[in-house]
């Protein structure tokens, strides 16, 4: 349904206007299809599946898109390797499906392949645990040919020598090398910007999307949502609910156990591992199945993670990472440097909580990252575990028990073919080959690139930052942003600097002001 007056009605456009119109609508007619409650990346999927198959759907989220864990994490679309090393196969074959449909069709703009390299360097990778390895790889490669992605999308397995291993790590220690294992993965270019990306096409959909709205005395037939920039609230009648709240969901449906588990990475500058253009990664002294990844990343800097701790108590806004953590991640990259990382190379860290369902005993690292679609006694559906690779396989699973549990209209899922805002395909999306874009600005809006450049200059927020005055506009006018830490923290990643976001913060906040009183 359409709600009247809005401006923007039936495009992939958010700003603080079309808000305030549907927020209008839902008072004068409060009754739709489904609620979707959590605007992270599963609950963002959801929207666009249930509004893809005709749903009249809502999606609020209590803060902004992609507050919670889903801009935390490691941003590979991985093909499981790791659950391949652990027998849980199941998981690691949906994980390679899912993977090759963001990169093939959903999502290859915002995709990349990724090369993972493992040194060979005898004190730190044995005889006995490269072939482990080699063999792992070679697995991960049938998951591959099996899921139907195409070599040329995420080459094939290889060896290398040195001298390769050393141009794509230049970083890495040389005493003893002998060449390297490499194997692709999928890489995001951020992962906030996924969720942007799907909720927007939600709304292309007719999805109502809310931010700052928070879900209140939820049931299976509604809840209470309250404007948190105002305290107003108004009753929703809905056909079906799903909790899609992360780390939250126990909050929301008190049925549910969760067990969360936090992750955490440091941020340096690429140019303390001369400019890698693969991710390093080194075994953790003692594991088969744990590594840790120095993953390049946007905006001139390597990722290096991650960790997995029992996070017990009270869920944290920003979960923050320990002491111990950044001790063990430095140390355990350290081992494959020639030059060690100091704390005074950390130019930021950021720690995330993995939703994982509460199995009972063992270690958070052991307990299955399989989802789970789950009715409470109340009637609400609560979608929570998996992972940002595997988001739209989740939201599939919980609109059709949605749509069987509650008898709701709307055709079968076709998602898997749905290709996102800016995705080649995508109705709105322009060729980005000889466009003469900036690299990065493409890397981050594909097919939008044009419409991000009719915003504004080209011209970088503050010197030496790799993202333009434009797109912090495009930010407020097409993608929800609603002030400047939306901006900083989320629809750029500029906040994962502190220096960065201190350096952009002025004109960050003048040009939001601008738009925002306007
Ligand atoms: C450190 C780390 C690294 C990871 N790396 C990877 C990786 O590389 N690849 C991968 O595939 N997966 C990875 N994952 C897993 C993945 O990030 C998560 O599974 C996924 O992001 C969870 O998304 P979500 O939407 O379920 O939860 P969230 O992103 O937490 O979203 C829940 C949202 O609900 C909102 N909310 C809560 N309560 C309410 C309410 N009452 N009303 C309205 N809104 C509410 C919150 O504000 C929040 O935005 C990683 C996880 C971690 C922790």
């Amino acid at each position: 349904m359409t709600p009247t007056g809005n401006p923007h009605a039936g495009t992939g456009r958010l700003d603080a206007q079309r808000r305030r119109c549907d927020l209008d609508a839902l008072a004068a007619d409060p009754r739709i299809d489904l609620l979707v409650i959590g605007g992270g990346v599963t609950g963002a999927g959801v929207a666009l599946d249930a509004a893809s198959r005709g749903l009249r759907t809502v999606l609020v989220e209590s803060r902004d898109l992609a507050f919670g864990t889903s801009r935390w994490s490691s941003k590979l679309v991985h093909g499981g390797l790791r659950y391949l090393a652990t027998g849980r196969l199941a998981v690691a074959r949906e994980s390679a499906v899912e993977r090759g449909v963001l990169m093939t069709r959903t999502a290859p703009h915002l995709t990349r392949a990724m090369p993972q390299l493992v040194p060979l360097l005898p004190d730190l990778v044995g005889a006995g645990q490269a072939a482990l390895i080699r063999a792992g790889f070679h697995a991960g490669d049938v998951l591959r040919r099996t899921a139907g992605t195409p070599a040329a999308v995420l080459p094939r397995v290889r060896r290398i020598d040195a001298d390769r291993t050393r141009r794509l790590v230049p970083g890495v220690r040389t005493e003893g090398l002998r060449g390297a294992l490499v194997a692709h993965d999928g890489q995001l270019v951020d992962d906030a910007r996924l969720v942007v990306a799907l909720a927007r096409t939600a709304a292309q959909y007719g999805a109502t999307v809310l931010t700052r709205v928070r879900a209140e005395e939820v049931t299976g037939t509604g809840a209470r949502l309250v404007d948190t920039l105002t305290g107003e609230g108004l009753e929703i009648r809905a056909g079906a609910v799903i909790n899609a709240t992360g780390v939250w969901a126990d909050q929301v449906d008190p049925s549910i156990r969760l067990r969360p588990s936090r992750g955490t990475h440091l941020l340096v500058d690429a140019a303390a591992l001369g400019h890698p253009t693969a991710a390093l990664t080194v075994p953790v002294p003692g594991s088969i199945s744990r590594f840790v990844f120095a993953l390049p990343q946007q905006l001139g800097r390597v990722a290096i993670g991650l960790t997995d701790e029992d996070a017990p108590g009270p869920v944290p806004d920003e979960p923050q990472p320990s002491d111990g953590e950044l001790t063990f991640l430095l140390d355990t990259v350290n081992a494959a440097l020639a030059t060690a990382l100091t704390r005074a190379d950390v130019r930021g860290a950021y720690a995330g909580l993995r939703p994982l369902i509460d199995t009972g005993g063992g270690n958070t690292a052991d307990i299955s990252r399989e989802h789970a679609v789950l009715e409470s006694p109340n009637g609400v559906i609560t979608v929570v575990g998996g992972k940002l690779t595997t988001y739209r396989r989740m939201a599939q699973d919980a609109v059709d028990k949605a749509v069987g549990l509650r008898g709701l209209p709307g055709r079968a899922c076709w998602t898997a073919r749905l290709p996102l805002i800016g995705a080649p395909g995508h109705r709105d999306s322009r060729p980005v080959e000889a466009s003469g874009l900036p690299a990065s600005l493409l890397a981050r809006h594909g097919g939008l690139a044009h419409e991000v450049l009719a915003a504004g200059e080209l011209e970088p927020i503050a010197e030496g930052l790799d993202v333009t005055r434009a797109e912090i506009v495009y930010a407020v006018t097409h993608e929800g942003a609603l002030d400047a830490s939306d901006v900083l923290d989320r629809r750029t990643r500029l906040g994962l600097v502190r220096e960065d976001a201190d350096r952009a913060r002025k004109a960050v906040e003048e040009i939001v002001g601008e738009l925002t009183e306007a």
